[in-house]
């Protein structure tokens, strides 16, 4: 596999109407060696943190009884070394 999937490539729609908004740059706090996408939801706006295995077959978490997202980190002032 690829380390650059189709799927996590900005602009990318999965089955579930939520798209890939960006790369957050972040590593995953739930899946070890993945990175972080902002996802938003086709439906209802909902944006929220998703990692590289997940994103094909993501659910909103707002609107369709999807898990909780990751947290969404913005780059900034290094509050976290
Ligand atoms: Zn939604």
């Amino acid at each position: 596999m690829p380390r650059t999937a189709p799927t996590t490539t900005p602009g990318f729609v999965n089955q579930n109407g939520q798209m890939v908004v960006r790369d957050t740059g972040f590593g995953s706090e739930t899946f070890p060696g993945q990175r972080v996408y902002q996802l938003r939801c086709g439906k209802c706006g909902n944006e929220y943190g998703a990692n590289g295995t997940d994103v094909f077959k993501r659910l909103c978490p707002e609107c369709q009884g999807g898990a909780v997202g990751e947290k969404l980190r913005e780059r900034g002032p290094g509050l976290f070394g």
